[in-house]
């Protein structure tokens, strides 16, 4: 008699972290892929864990795009503040004043290259109950994927509580300090950044009327970001030993300096969320596969928040690999086939490396007070500033719209 061999739940993909990438991949398989397609999604959070985030996200254009398709943007559209403008200032700590070098307004040809700014509470909701609502996604909430195998069948995954699943592929949307890219032996190339992020939303008297701004000062880059009503995202990038001393000041303190950085153009400022601190890095995957894996979002690549793009460049992942594993299912091959694998490889990881170096390149550039750099810097920014055509650029590069552009961030269907 033939040995018992019991059946595992099987599906198509596991998607191991229901981060917002994680849950945007889940989605747009269950809304894109022909009948039939399974995934399971695994989160180490139970499905309200994110609801006291502080943080806010600027999201792309492109973003909203994917978003849309998705049917996420209409419930989070009357959430969002639309940013319609951006101003760059490169002054020491102490200068009363700010002389502005650089200033981007909403792209006037499409109309529609501006962020949108949304606390990630709000997100993270709208992701999860438009998942909630898919019969092809199913949650595995709170559990963690703790082990994986590849089989002749496909890939075997461990949840925590000893269970096993298996599918045709596995994503690892785990998060910056992805346990399945270690699992996997798949290295890091990066670096730890001297500086340590803040972030926390204050209220201010006056109307920002949608206007960013982003102070370089020589501790880091300091963002205002605008958020619906009198209120404002900061994200704080500060020397780490005076921003860990910054952290345990008491709350008329902490907002004395907060006030020094942010100025008095919005009026009296005060506390309007919880005070957190991040450890800022760079960090980038030697590579985006394996055998029946593909890294997405942070767990591939995770960026300096100075320009808000580490989501953003996480949802790029996600379209390109939903356009690819979508028209892979279409023509009948298993999501795990290794030329499907390098074409996710090939279109993401040059895209990701490149906003890297960027982001820390502006952040070096920036963070310090050399005399000639600063000089040299400034004449850089003015002759953007004056330069349409270059700066039409960088806006597009902001919002994901150069390159070879995933089909979903176009807002069109695959
Ligand atoms: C200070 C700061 C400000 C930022 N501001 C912006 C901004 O304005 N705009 C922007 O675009 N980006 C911003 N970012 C970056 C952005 O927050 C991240 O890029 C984004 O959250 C990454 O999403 P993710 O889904 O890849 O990972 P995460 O959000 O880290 O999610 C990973 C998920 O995986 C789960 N998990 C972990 N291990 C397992 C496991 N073994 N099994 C199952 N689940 C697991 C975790 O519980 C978590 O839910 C900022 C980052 C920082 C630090």
């Amino acid at each position: 008699m033939e040995p018992h061999v019991p059946k595992l739940p099987r599906f198509d993909v596991i998607i191991a972290g229901g981060g917002f990438v994680g849950l945007a991949l889940a989605l747009a398989l269950a809304k894109l892929a022909p009948a039939g397609y399974r995934v399971a999604l695994i989160d180490a959070e139970a499905p309200d864990a994110g609801k006291d985030d502080p943080r806010a996200s600027a999201l792309s254009a492109s973003t909203r795009r994917l978003l849309t398709v998705l049917g996420v943007w209409p419930a989070l559209h009357s959430e969002a503040q639309p940013i319609t403008s951006i101003e760059i200032t490169d002054s020491p700590l102490n200068s009363s004043l700010r002389p502005h070098f650089l200033g981007f307004d909403r792209d006037d040809e499409t109309g529609d290259s501006g962020a949108s700014m949304v606390e990630n509470r709000h997100l993270r909701a709208a992701l999860q109950e438009t998942t909630r609502a898919e019969p092809a996604v199913e949650t595995f909430a709170p559990d963690s994927a703790s082990d994986f195998r590849v089989t002749p069948f496909g890939v075997t995954v461990t949840l925590a509580g000893g269970d096993e699943i298996e599918a045709g592929l596995l994503v690892a949307a785990d998060g910056k300090r992805s346990g399945l890219r270690e699992r996997a032996g798949i290295k890091c190339v990066g670096w730890s950044y001297p500086q340590t992020g803040i972030v926390t939303t204050v209220a201010h008297a006056k109307p920002h009327h949608g206007r960013a701004v982003q102070h370089f000062l020589p501790g880091g880059p300091f963002a205002i970001l605008p958020l619906k009503g009198y209120c404002s995202s900061i994200v704080w990038s500060e020397d780490k030993s005076r921003g860990e001393a910054i952290m345990t000041l008491d709350e008329a303190s902490f907002v004395a300096e907060l006030t020094k950085r942010f100025g008095h153009r919005l009026g009296a400022i005060a506390l309007a969320g919880p005070r957190q601190s991040f450890p800022l890095d760079l960090q980038i995957a030697r590579t985006f596969v394996a055998e029946r894996l593909a890294l997405i979002g942070d767990a591939a690549h995770a960026v300096h928040p100075l320009a808000g793009q580490g989501l953003n460049i996480g949802m790029r992942d996600v379209a390109a690999l939903a356009e690819i594993l979508v028209e892979g299912a279409r023509l009948g091959l298993d999501p795990g086939t290794a030329s499907l694998l390098q074409r996710y490889e090939r279109w993401r990881r040059f895209d990701s490396a490149f906003s890297a170096a960027v982001m820390d390149g502006l952040n070096r550039l920036f963070s310090n007070d050399n005399l000639a750099l600063r000089a040299l810097r400034d004449l850089g920014l003015g002759l953007v500033d004056r330069a349409p055509q270059l700066k039409r650029f960088l806006v597009r590069e902001a919002a994901g719209t150069t390159g070879e552009v995933p089909r979903l961030l176009k807002g069109e269907r695959v």
